[in-house]
Formats: structure tokens, C-alpha cells, sequence
């Protein structure tokens, strides 16, 4: 069957009974494997300090086509993103002139408090960490014309934070095991396991974390999990967490930036210490041998500058980053755009290590400012086919389309620089789902589906890189929400199956 065909028909009908087996098939692995989060809390009611139930992720039933071949061109990109965004991490004049004062710093009271910490922690003389990235770049497949091939176009790079890694193996997991049980009832020939692809990204990550422990040199070290207060997608995180226990014997702490506040602290040697929360308990602070930031990513996760000087505090230590300030602002949509710019990704990645490759995976981005990115103002009076985005990660900050030029007239000229403005990647029409989400009945409908790749990268000054693409994850939404975080509600959890 050719692609084209493959996704206008996409899902083969199933009847109301297939469908309600295959759901129930479905919501039992899910609550049997961690498919989870916590159910949602409300405000009035904190939420009980052990967890006593929990719901499982949303997910679609069946999952989504992607072309073989480009679905291999996003796994074997990993390494040149990996690559690039080290680079940049360490290129701190091009940092300080994207992002620093004079820069987007100015403007963004964000992104000028985490380079400030950084410039402080510089000028004070501390030496850099090592840095880990554990990383997501995110694809839409683009196909502006059903005449059109189609293409793979990233979307964006995380650099912190980036979740759904566990979550989604486990969703691939399922899917696998609904085509191995059931066939799918012998819907499409294309639902068999070869081609449904493995998906070991808590493997992948955990060896990154461990690659980074191992660096540290101190093997009953700890690696610190900075977490955000009430977080619900704690099965993602906590799956990582056995991984390092299991398989590594590499234990885990578990603190919020404010708990930091008051348990973390820096010995003479630049060691970070981690008193446990309650000091009923074994007392004793540990040594920490890694800093995992799944939270810090947004401005509410510092809820008082006390938080922004627990962030400088840990990163004043010789624990490893993951991410470092550094690695964090690389991340920046501004860094996007400004690496699109003629001659600027190739100052940081060479043709042999896939510089082309790379630039063809990018869409036109514009920075808003007057008088670079030529083109940004005309673009932006016919907004039809552009998104603009700040400086900002974790969904819902994006505007869209026909909202733009009234947007951009109201915003005061000195923001302009602080956005940049992106073409629409145009993904491939009429492609169906069923979506399950806990509580909620099932929908179908027609859905885009964004496939992001995990990789990790281990680096530092004068030291060498080392790096690996470290499994994938999809989402899916339905086609007419234009924004795709699934912990904010968006979107789904998916997986991939292979089609010519
Ligand atoms: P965030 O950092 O908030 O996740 P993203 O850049 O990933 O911001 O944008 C959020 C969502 O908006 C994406 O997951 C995607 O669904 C959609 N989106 C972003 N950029 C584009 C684009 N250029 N074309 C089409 N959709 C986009
Ligand atoms: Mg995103």
C-alpha cells in the first residue's frame, strides 16, 4: 500500500465490539505497566502525601503510520543534534550574543534571570560542570500538497525537561502486544509486529544518567531528580529512577527547588550535599554525582528568587548538569532561529557531520526584531501559514495563524526581539485516531501526529564528546488543536508503525 494511501485510510474500520475489546485489552496493559499518572487534584485539596490511586496516560488504540525511511532519517539525526546542541552549550560568546544582555536577556525576564545566574556564576570564577543533555528533537512530517513527497521538518529541541520517554516505551509496549494478542482482528496486513519498531528509551536514558554518574567518579553518590511540587507524571519519571537502581545501582533523590532551598548545600571541594526532607530521617547528606532538572524549564517553577539562587547554588558544584544554564538557554527558539541564519549551524557542525542534512530538516523561522531575518514583517501580515513562539518551553505560549498580526500590533516594539516566527510545518490530511483519556469517552477523529527522538550527550571543556540517539516517542492531537503538550491536556501518547 502507498504511503499516500496508507494515510487517508488510516485507521482501517473496526466495528464498536473490536473496538471495546481492543479498549479493554488496552486500559488493562496500561494500568498494568505503568502507563500512568496521577489523577488530577483540586486546588482546594492537596493532594494525599503517598499516592493512593492513579489513572492511566491518554493514549490512542491503534498506532500511527510513519514512512520507513523517515522515520530512520529522524532516528540518525539524533547524532548530529546531539553533537550541535553540545557545541553550541559550549560556545558561550554566541550564547551571550543570542541570548545574554544586549541580547534576548533585555527583554525576557525569563531567559535574563537563568543567564544572569550563569554570568554570575562566571564571573564569580566557578569552574563550568560538565554537561548532560538528555534531549528531544520534535518532527512534524510536512506535506504542504497532497501532490507534495513526504517530509520530516523538527518542530523544535528540548534541552530540559524533556518527558515521555518511559511513558512512551511503555505505550509502544502495548501497541505491540494489542498486534501480537488480537491482530487487530486482521484489520490491515500493515499491523504486524515487524513493523512496529523497539522502543528502549529508559534504557537509553538511564545510560546517559549513568555515563554522567561514572564521569563523576563517586559511585554511592546520589543523582539528584529536581522535581516540580504536585508533578502528576511521576510513573515517567519513576521508571528512569528503577532503571538507575536495577540496572546500574545508582540511587535517587527526589527534591523541589523550594526543599533545596533549605537540604542543599556546597562542601569546600565544590561537592553538592542533599540533606534528606525530614530529618527524622537518617540524617546524613548525600553526596550528589548528578543534577536531572525536570523542573526549572518555566518561569513558575521558580517561585521566588530564593529559587533562581538554589538553581546557581547547584550548578556551583562539580555535579554534572543535566542541564547545565548553558545547555538549558542553547534550547532557546531564539538559538532555533538564529542557527537557520546562512553560514550560522555551519560554523558549529561540518558537511561530514550531517550540516545539510540537518538544515533540511528545518522550516523558515524569522527573528521579530527590525531588520533581521529579512522577510519577518511581510510574513507576518499574511500569517495564514506561521506560528510565533517566546522564549518559553511546556506548550500553550504559541500563537497561531490569523491571531498574529493583531497580536504582534499590540506588542510593544522592544518584546518584538524576544519572538520568533516560524512557517507551519503541513502535515499530512486525513489521517484518523481513536483517543482514550481516563474518564473520558473514546474519540475519533482526524489527528496530526508529532514524532520526537530521545538522545543524550556528555561533555565538557577540553573533554570528549560523547553521545547516542536514545529511542523516540509520538503524540498525537487532534487535528484541529494546534498546540501538542499531553501533560497540559493536548495531546496524546502514541507509537509508531512503519509503512513504505
Ligand atoms: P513548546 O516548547 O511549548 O512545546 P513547541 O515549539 O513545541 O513549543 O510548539 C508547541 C506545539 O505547537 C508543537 O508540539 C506543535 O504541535 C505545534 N507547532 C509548533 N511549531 C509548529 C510549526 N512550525 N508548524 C506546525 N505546528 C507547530
Ligand atoms: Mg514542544
Amino acid at each position: 500500500m502507498s504511503t499516500m494511501s496508507t494515510f487517508t485510510s488510516w485507521p482501517p474500520d473496526l466495528t464498536l465490539e473490536q473496538l471495546d475489546q481492543l479498549t479493554l485489552l488496552a486500559t488493562t496493559y496500561a494500568l498494568s505497566h505503568s502507563l500512568l499518572y496521577l489523577p488530577p487534584y483540586s486546588p482546594e485539596k492537596q493532594p494525599p502525601p503517598a499516592p493512593e490511586s492513579a489513572i492511566h496516560a491518554p493514549f490512542s488504540l491503534l498506532p500511527t503510520p510513519i514512512p520507513r525511511q523517515l522515520f530512520a532519517q529522524a532516528l540518525s539525526l539524533q547524532r548530529a543534534y546531539n553533537t550541535l546542541y553540545a557545541r553550541i552549550a559550549l560556545d558561550t560568546a554566541f550564547l551571550d550574543q543570542v541570548m545574554g544582555s544586549g541580547g534576548i536577556s533585555d527583554i525576557d525576564d525569563f531567559t535574563g534571570a537563568l543567564w544572569s545566574a550563569w554570568k554570575r556564576l562566571r564571573d564569580e570564577g566557578v569552574p563550568p560542570p560538565l554537561h548532560l543533555g538528555l534531549f528531544r528533537s520534535d518532527y512534524l512530517l510536512h506535506q504542504p500538497t497532497t501532490n507534495d513527497p513526504v517530509s520530516l521538518k523538527q518542530v523544535e529541541f528540548n534541552t530540559i525537561s524533556a518527558s515521555f520517554g518511559a511513558l512512551s516505551q511503555q505505550v509502544a509496549g502495548m501497541h505491540r502486544y494489542l498486534v501480537e494478542s488480537t491482530e487487530y482482528f486482521g484489520i490491515s496486513p500493515l499491523l504486524a509486529s515487524d513493523n512496529l519498531p523497539l522502543n528502549d528509551t529508559v534504557k537509553g536514558l538511564a545510560e546517559g544518567l549513568e555515563e554522567a554518574h561514572r564521569a563523576y567518579g563517586i559511585s554511592n553518590a546520589h543523582v539528584l531528580f529536581v522535581v516540580q511540587p504536585n508533578e502528576r507524571n511521576i510513573f515517567d519519571q519513576r521508571l528512569l529512577e528503577y532503571q538507575l537502581f536495577q540496572s546500574h545501582g545508582i540511587r535517587v533523590t527526589r527534591q523541589t527547588f523550594a526543599e533545596l532551598g533549605t537540604t542543599a548545600s556546597i562542601s569546600p571541594s565544590r561537592a553538592l550535599l542533599v540533606a534528606p526532607i525530614s530529618s527524622g530521617l537518617n540524617g546524613t547528606p548525600v553526596e550528589i554525582s548528578v543534577v536531572y532538572y525536570r523542573a526549572g524549564y518555566t518561569p513558575v517553577d521558580y517561585a521566588s528568587p530564593a529559587d533562581y539562587a538554589t538553581r546557581a547554588l547547584l550548578e556551583s558544584s562539580h555535579a554534572v548538569q543535566c542541564p547545565s544554564l548553558a545547555l538549558q538557554l542553547a534550547g532557546g527558539k531564539k538559538v532555533q532561529e538564529v542557527l537557520t541564519r546562512p553560514g550560522v549551524l555551519e560554523r558549529f557542525l561540518s558537511p561530514s557531520e550531517g550540516a545539510a542534512l540537518v538544515r533540511n530538516s528545518w522550516v523558515r523561522l524569522w527573528g521579530l526584531d527590525k531588520g533581521d531575518g529579512a522577510g519577518a514583517d511581510e510574513a507576518v501580515r499574511e500569517a495564514n501559514e506561521l506560528v510565533i513562539k517566546p522564549q518559553r518551553e511546556g506548550g500553550g505560549n504559541n500563537i497561531y495563524r490569523d491571531k498574529i498580526p493583531s497580536f504582534v500590533a499590540q506588542l510593544p516594539q522592544r518584546e518584538r526581539p524576544a519572538w520568533v516566527a516560524m512557517e507551519l510545518i503541513r502535515p499530512p490530511r486525513e489521517v484518523g485516531a481513536h483517543l482514550l483519556r481516563s474518564g473520558s469517552e473514546r474519540v475519533h477523529t482526524r489527528v496530526v501526529s508529532e514524532l520526537g527522538v530521545f538522545g543524550w550527550a556528555l561533555f565538557g571543556e577540553g573533554r570528549e564528546l560523547k553521545e547516542e540517539q536514545a529511542g523516540w516517542l509520538v503524540r498525537t492531537k487532534a487535528e484541529d488543536v494546534d498546540e501538542g503538550g499531553v501533560a497540559v491536556g493536548f495531546s496524546v501518547l502514541d507509537s509508531v508503525l512503519l509503512v513504505e
